[in-house]
C-alpha cells in the first residue's frame, strides 16, 4: 500500500486547497520553523481518524479548522482527503453501507507503508480486491463531522477497520512525528512493546482477540439468558402438556356429542314424520265421517219437511171435518 496524494483545505495553516503528491522514493517537505510542516503530518493523522486534539497540538478538535490570519477570515470547515493505492478491500461490510477495507496483499517495502498483515488474507475466506481508496474527513465549526471512504459516508469505525487491517493506524509506527524517536528510546518497556507489536502487526490480532472475547462474553450472557428461558419454558411445558391433553379429550368428546346429536335428530325426525302421517290419516277419516253425517242430515231434513207437510195437511183435514 502507498500514500499517493494528500489534499488539505481549511485545515490549520492551509486555508486554501493544497495538494501534496507523493511520488516513488522519499518525499521531503522543507521550510522554515513554524511554516506548517508538522501541520501536514497532523492532516495525515487526522484523516486517518485521530481523536485526540492534544495529539494534533490543539486544545479542542475545532482548533484544526483554519482560525484566520491578518489577511484571511477563518474557514467554516476543515477537510482532508487522502488517496491510497494498493489497498486490499474485502466484500461489502456488515453495516454502515461501506465496503470493508482489509489487508494489503502487495506491501511496498520501498517507501511504502508496512502493513505486516498478509496473514489475515489467508485467514479470512473472502476474496480481496486490491484497489485505490480515498479517505476523507471533514469537520464543521458546528462540531458536525463526516468520514467518507471513496466519497461515501461511513463511520469512523469503518476507517479504523480499514487502517487496522493495513497496519496504518494513527497510533501506528507508520507516522513518526517530531521528537517521537526520543520518546521511543526513553519510553517504558510496556509502551515500547506496544510500538513493536504495532510494527509486527500484532496489535490488530490483539484487538480482534479483544473483540472476539467481548463477543464470547456477550454470547455467554446470551447463553445464560437462554438457559433461564429454557428453564421457564420447561416449567410451562408441563402445564401446556396437561392443557393439550384436555383439549384433545374435549375435541374427542365434542365429536362424539355431535354424532349422538345427529342420531337423536334423525330419530326425532322419524317420530315426527310418523306422527304427521297418523294425524293425516285421522283427518281423512274424520272428513269421510263428516261427509256421511252431512248426507244423513240432509235425508233427515227431507223427511222432516215431508212430515211437516203431512201434518199441515192432516191439520187442514181435521179442521175441515169439524166444520
Ligand atoms: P516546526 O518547525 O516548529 O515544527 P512547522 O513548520 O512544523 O514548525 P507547524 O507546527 O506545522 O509548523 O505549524 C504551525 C503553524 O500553523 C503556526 O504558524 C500556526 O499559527 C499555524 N496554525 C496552526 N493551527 C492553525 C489554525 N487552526 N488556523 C490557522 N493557523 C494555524
Amino acid at each position: 500500500m502507498r500514500l499517493n496524494r494528500l489534499e488539505i483545505a481549511g485545515f490549520k495553516s492551509f486555508p486554501d486547497r493544497s495538494e501534496l503528491t507523493f511520488d516513488h522514493g522519499v518525499t521531503a517537505i522543507v521550510g522554515p520553523n513554524g511554516c506548517g510542516k508538522s501541520n501536514v503530518v497532523d492532516a495525515l493523522t487526522w484523516v486517518l481518524g485521530e481523536q485526540s486534539a492534544k495529539s494534533l497540538r490543539g486544545d479542542r478538535m475545532e482548533d484544526v479548522i483554519f482560525g484566520g490570519s491578518d489577511a484571511r477570515k477563518p474557514t467554516a470547515a476543515a477537510e482532508v482527503r487522502l488517496r491510497l493505492s494498493g489497498v486490499a478491500a474485502r466484500g461489502p461490510s456488515d453495516g454502515g453501507g461501506q465496503a470493508r477495507m482489509a489487508v494489503p496483499v502487495a506491501l511496498d517495502t520501498d517507501g511504502g507503508l508496512h502493513g505486516g498483515a498478509a496473514l489475515a488474507v489467508e485467514e479470512e475466506d473472502v476474496p480481496l480486491i486490491v484497489r485505490d481508496v480515498e479517505l476523507m474527513r471533514r469537520l464543521y465549526r458546528s462540531g458536525e463531522s463526516e468520514y467518507l471512504i471513496d466519497g461515501e459516508n461511513c463511520r469512523l469505525r469503518d476507517v479504523q477497520d480499514l487502517l487496522m487491517d493495513s497496519g496504518l493506524g494513527v497510533k501506528a509506527y507508520a507516522v513518526i512525528e517530531q521528537g517521537k524517536i526520543g520518546q521511543i528510546l526513553s519510553a517504558r518497556p510496556t509502551d515500547r512493546r506496544q510500538l513493536i507489536e504495532e510494527a509486527a502487526g500484532v496489535t490488530k490480532y490483539k484487538s480482534r482477540r479483544r473483540a472476539a472475547e467481548l463477543k464470547l462474553e456477550a454470547a455467554q450472557q446470551n447463553l445464560t439468558r437462554v438457559d433461564d428461558i429454557v428453564y421457564e419454558v420447561e416449567k410451562q411445558r408441563g402445564a401446556l402438556k396437561r392443557q393439550a391433553a384436555k383439549a384433545r379429550r374435549y375435541k374427542r368428546l365434542r365429536e362424539q356429542l355431535r354424532q349422538w346429536e345427529k342420531v337423536q335428530f334423525a330419530r326425532r325426525y322419524r317420530l315426527l314424520n310418523e306422527a304427521i302421517d297418523a294425524a293425516r290419516a285421522r283427518l281423512t277419516d274424520a272428513r269421510t265421517r263428516e261427509s256421511a253425517a252431512d248426507t244423513a242430515l240432509a235425508a233427515l231434513e227431507t223427511t222432516l219437511e215431508r212430515l211437516r207437510l203431512e201434518l199441515t195437511e192432516a191439520d187442514a183435514a181435521t179442521t175441515a171435518a169439524r166444520e
